[in-house]
């Protein structure tokens, strides 16, 4: 199996509890001009799987600013902190 693969069922399953939204800034696929993109939560560069637990949909913009980031500056604190999991974490 390629080190990137993830099935076409995956893939469908993870749209759906996406809701077909990014799920960082909750863009909806209807309105963002690119393919909303199968994303790692952690990164395979990370030790990331390709799992569905660490899979979700975020637009092309996010993606490539997140790239193998898993951690963040918080501006508000100034602290080191983990970036956002839309799968544990609720963002509105
Ligand atoms: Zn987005």
């Amino acid at each position: 199996m390629a080190r990137f693969y993830i099935s076409v069922e995956i893939e469908r399953r993870v749209r759906t509890a996406a809701r077909n939204l990014c799920g960082y800034c909750l863009s909806p696929q209807r309105l963002v001009m690119a393919r909303l993109e199968i994303e790692h939560i952690i990164p395979i560069s990370k030790d990331g799987t390709n799992d569905e637990s660490n899979l979700w949909l975020a637009c092309p913009l996010y993606n490539r600013y997140k790239s193998d980031k898993t951690i963040g500056l918080d501006p508000q604190t100034s602290e080191i902190v983990k970036l956002f999991n839309p799968r544990t974490q609720v963002w509105f």
